[in-house]
């Protein structure tokens, strides 16, 4: 036994022998009544932190935009995506973009053009941009897997990039932020949010809140797909309320008509 522990010992003992003489009678409890205690308090604990927000940037090396595009393009990290993609979707817009929007993964369409955001929940992103007041060409879209996930043989339709599949991608993604520097990121549903930021957190309880990543304030909102799936205004103004948030970050002038949307003034 180390000399400090047993100063600890001795400085506890009487402390102790105290508490043990003004319990009258003392309490006991049987083994299981102990390992349900234990149980219950292991439950009421906070689940453990698993937002990843600031994690340092690990700089591999000092990219250009360009020799940056032409290393994500050949990667071959996820040999299975290797043998199933059409391309790599690297990402599109502008390189020094004030804004950046981040989604999971390309689909078919984007795997075929080698564009992010070109299908049918793209073309409501370009809609939500443009009501923003932007461009496409104004912010950069990018996903945070790169390679449109495989699907089982015979099977169609699109899956959701796995854990391990975002992390190996994680990277290209870290250096694409660091390079452009946006003032916010806007992150589009629950597995862009899972794959940035390691949170798990339902989306109800995510969106239309500022979290961190390398630094950069990065909203919260939901997939365009699921926009698509639920067509309801009360859902579609919620978007539109964290691009207002978005929009006073970037400390844009915004008119009454925009902060109408999707209210019944601004039908
Ligand atoms: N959904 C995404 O998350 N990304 C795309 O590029 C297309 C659809």
């Amino acid at each position: 036994m180390s000399d400090s522990f047993q100063q600890a010992i001795h400085a506890s003992l009487p402390l102790l022998k105290k508490i043990r003489k003004s319990l009258n009678p003392l309490p006991c409890a049987s083994g299981t009544a102990l390992e349900k205690l234990r149980e219950i308090a292991s439950a009421r604990r906070p689940p453990a932190p698993t937002i990843r927000e600031d994690a340092p940037p690990r700089r591999e090396k000092n990219w250009t935009f360009d020799s940056l595009r032409k290393a994500v393009l050949a990667c071959e990290k996820c040999p299975h995506l290797v043998r199933s993609r059409t391309q790599v979707v690297f990402g599109v817009g502008n390189p020094e973009a004030e804004l950046m929007f981040v989604g999971e993964a390309p689909g078919a369409d984007e795997d075929a053009q080698g564009e992010p955001f070109v299908g049918r929940a793209g073309q409501l992103l370009t809609k939500i941009i443009q009501a923003m007041g932007f461009q496409r060409s104004d912010v950069f879209i990018a996903n945070v897997l790169k390679c449109r996930p495989d699907m089982p043989p015979g099977e169609s339709g699109n899956r959701k990039p796995k854990p391990a599949e975002m992390n190996t991608c994680l990277p290209w993604l870290r250096e694409q932020i660091d390079l452009i520097q946006p003032r916010a990121i806007v992150a589009l549903g629950a597995t862009a949010v899972e794959g940035l930021l390691g949170d798990t957190s339902p989306m109800h309880e995510l969106r239309g809140r500022w979290l961190k990543f390398q630094g950069i304030p990065v909203m919260v909102t939901y997939h365009p797909a699921y926009l698509l799936r639920n067509q309801s205004v009360t859902e579609k103004r919620k978007v539109w309320e964290d691009m207002l948030l978005v929009l006073e970050k970037l400390e844009k002038k915004i008119s009454a008509k925009q902060r109408a949307f999707f209210t019944k003034a601004g039908d």
